[in-house]
């Protein structure tokens, strides 16, 4: 750099200096975080925050009364060990419902099939299950019944209970499935829609055309079956715990109301079950890196559309589950707190953070967490 330059640079230096210095002076002194007592909840998602307890500190240092682990580390020594402690935390489990690829290695037939009849392949490697084989349910369901009864967990939080779909990104792989010869069957048979004899390319195309509204009711009903069979085991094996599910954020006419057409989510169906609804709305992975406002909006429409209004006795709750580790867009340190407001917005009654597994590599942002679920907790 010749001198002429090296001075050109530092002016631009000092003015950017000047500016940023001019900017702190003029900025309003940030406002406090006023109580929230209607957010009961205020928790981490993906693991069990080992490093604050490394620290000597805990969970309730943090303000965080409420941890989702994985249902294949939940055991009855981890949850009275997490139990022994000061103020423990509600223990809850993610449960694995129509994606455990595994069991496709020794029963293919699971596959979902394609409106060409054929094997559909995995959006992106996301691989999902046909939801009618009966092989693949009953597995589901005796793995649901094995977690629920393993250990005095709070709760089991579907994960995820949609069709095979990549819709964890802003522009969503949502291929039309399943057209296997026992989900057509059932369709026929459920339905008393009777298809002509044909090959399944050109009875997938009358499904998809006159058919399509009485074919996508027909596969939210399948999907919602499921989460009935869920809920009666959970009252079985352990009444008074709660079932959630982490779903899509979309409203019905987001992408062409692909919510029921293609992943087969019907809300208000699966509402007559779920006791919570815990709605993803990842703003950095999903394009509104710049908007935290869209996590409340997209909450206010599911209260909108589920009629909660997060209120206490309400018998449906809503706790968002928003994002502050990086995927997609970098989120900075300083939109922390921002985040946590609008995913502790009415009608949210509780909040989760994800994901704990990379978010404790930033202790910066596990601070500015801390300092937001402290000043939030009605009880200090
Ligand atoms: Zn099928």
């Amino acid at each position: 750099m010749e001198r002429t330059q090296v001075r050109v640079a530092w002016a631009i230096l000092i003015l950017l200096g000047l500016g940023a210095a001019t900017h702190l002076t003029a900025a309003e002194p940030p406002k406090p975080i006023a109580k929230r007592p209607l957010i009961a909840i205020r928790g981490v998602y993906g693991g069990v925050p080992t490093q604050i307890f490394d620290r000597g500190e805990s969970l309730d240092d943090y303000g965080i009364n409420a941890i989702w682990i994985g249902s294949g580390s939940v055991t009855r020594e981890l949850v009275a060990e997490l139990t022994a402690r000061s103020k423990p935390p509600r223990i809850f489990v993610e449960f694995n419902t129509m994606h455990d690829a595994s069991y496709l290695k020794d029963h293919p037939d699971a596959r979902p099939k394609g409106a060409d009849g054929k094997v559909s392949p995995p959006p992106e490697g996301w691989q999902g299950v046909c939801p009618t084989h009966p092989g693949y349910r009953r597995d589901r369901m005796e793995a649901f019944r094995r977690v629920v009864s393993a250990a005095p967990i709070a709760g089991v939080w579907l994960d995820y209970h949609h069709a095979q779909a990549s819709w964890e990104q802003p522009h969503p792989d949502l291929p039309d499935t399943c057209f296997c010869d026992r989900c057509l069957a059932l369709f026929q048979e459920q339905t008393r829609i009777q298809l002509p004899d044909e090959p399944t390319p050109a009875r997938a195309r009358r499904i998809l055309g006159s058919h399509k509204s009485a074919w996508t009711q027909w596969r939210c009903d399948v999907f919602t079956d499921w989460v009935r069979e869920f809920r009666e085991i959970i009252d079985q094996e352990r009444p008074g715990a709660l079932l959630g599910s982490f779903h899509c954020p979309w409203s019905e006419s987001d992408f062409d109301g692909a919510l029921r057409t293609k992943l087969a989510i019907d809300l208000k169906a699966q509402a007559r079950y779920l006791d919570v609804f815990s709605i993803m709305p990842y703003h950095a992975r999903f394009g509104h890196a710049a908007d935290p406002g869209w996590i409340s909006r997209q909450t206010a429409a599911l209260g909108r559309y589920l009629g909660v209004k997060g209120e206490p006795d309400e018998r449906i709750k809503i706790w968002p589950i928003v994002q502050l580790s990086d995927w997609g867009e970098k989120i900075p340190v300083s939109q922390v707190k921002e985040v946590l407001d609008h995913g502790t917005r009415a009608p949210a009654t509780g909040v989760m953070v994800f994901v704990w597994g990379s978010l404790h590599s930033r202790w910066d942002k596990v601070q500015a967490m801390r300092e937001f679920y402290r000043a939030i907790r009605p009880d200090t």
